[in-house]
């Protein structure tokens, strides 16, 4: 039915760039308020849509302004929206971003409709996620729902892809085994692989280890790294020199590159290969879900 489902976040971005940062108790004035989509689960959707994977959303919004913004930003990237749930009464969930001058975010998330995304949500969907080749996941939504998530997928087969972002302390050993593969920045590599020192090789060495079935680090402007279930080492894949405008949203069009990739039986590192690309071409625009581009784009 579909070549990736997502399950999880989807957040109305309200930014603000400030020359400089508020202390506690102090008022300062910023730019025009800017708008846009995102929300992990969102964003990994809008990327896989963009390069024309039949991709679809299952996640929770409320019936507000702002759960009207990401429906549309999705039927503008063409993600199927009828596992979108609208819930009465309730808020978009939101993400209060304040940019300061040396472009680094200070992010405060309100989950509003994400946090009743349930496992009985989940469950409902059962046939969907037996009918789609990879299942995205995220950690934006609650816990429990991402569980129960992983536990349909192991019982029809349904490939996971799981980027544990936010990083938890400890990641739950259930998810981290379903992870096919587990996709992490440098930062949640160091945080969950246990090693602060060495090199990103052998922090997704130790990860599949720790029982991942495969890894694939990003590096940011250097690349990625793409660690599959049976190979002796990563697979190494260069950074492509962009003029970069904005990250935001950078990782999210990464991991949705590489569901759609897999998806379609792209081996670890020929779909590595293709997200990096898509990474890369996103930080050449504004934004999170404007910045991704198209197949004819790349
Ligand atoms: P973000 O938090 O900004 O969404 P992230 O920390 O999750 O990103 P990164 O490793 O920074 O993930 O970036 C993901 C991918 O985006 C990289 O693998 C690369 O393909 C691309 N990318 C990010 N930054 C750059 C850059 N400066 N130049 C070229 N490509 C980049």
């Amino acid at each position: 039915m579909y070549d990736v489902l997502v399950v999880g976040s989807a957040n109305a971005d309200l930014t603000v760039r400030v020359d400089r940062r508020p202390g506690p108790g102090e008022t300062v004035l910023g730019t025009d308020l800017v708008e846009s989509a995102g929300g992990k689960g969102a964003n990994q959707a809008a990327a896989a849509a963009r390069l024309g994977a039949r991709t679809a959303l299952l996640a929770r919004v409320g019936d507000d302004a702002f759960g009207e913004l990401l429906l549309d930003a999705q039927r503008d990237a063409g993600t199927e929206l009828r596992h979108v749930l609208v819930e009465k009464g309730a808020r978009t969930g939101t993400a209060m971003i304040v940019v300061g001058p040396d472009g680094d975010n200070s992010i405060v998330v309100s989950p509003g409709a994400n946090a009743a995304l349930s496992p009985a949500d989940v469950t409902a969907a059962r046939e969907v996620i037996a009918a789609s080749a990879v299942l995205s996941l995220q950690l934006e939504v609650p816990e429990r729902t991402v569980r129960a998530a992983v536990a349909v997928a192991a019982e029809t087969g349904t490939r996971v892809v799981l980027n544990p972002s936010p990083a938890p302390e400890v990641l739950d050993p259930a998810l981290l085994a379903a992870a096919d593969p587990l996709v992490v920045n440098e930062h949640e590599a160091r945080r969950l692989s246990g090693l602060p020192d060495g090199d990103p090789g052998r922090r997704a060495a130790a990860l599949r280890d720790l029982g991942a079935r495969s890894v694939v680090v990003t590096l940011g402007a250097q690349g990625a790294l793409a660690l599959d279930a049976d190979a002796a080492e990563p697979a190494s894949v260069p950074g492509v020199e962009v003029e970069v405008v904005d990250t935001t949203g950078a990782g999210d069009a990464f991991t949705g590159a590489l569901a759609a990739r897999l998806a379609r039986g792209a081996s670890l590192a020929e779909a590595a290969r293709f997200a990096v690309r898509v990474g890369a071409a996103s930080v050449t625009r504004e934004g999170a879900q404007p910045s991704y581009p198209t197949a004819e784009e790349l």
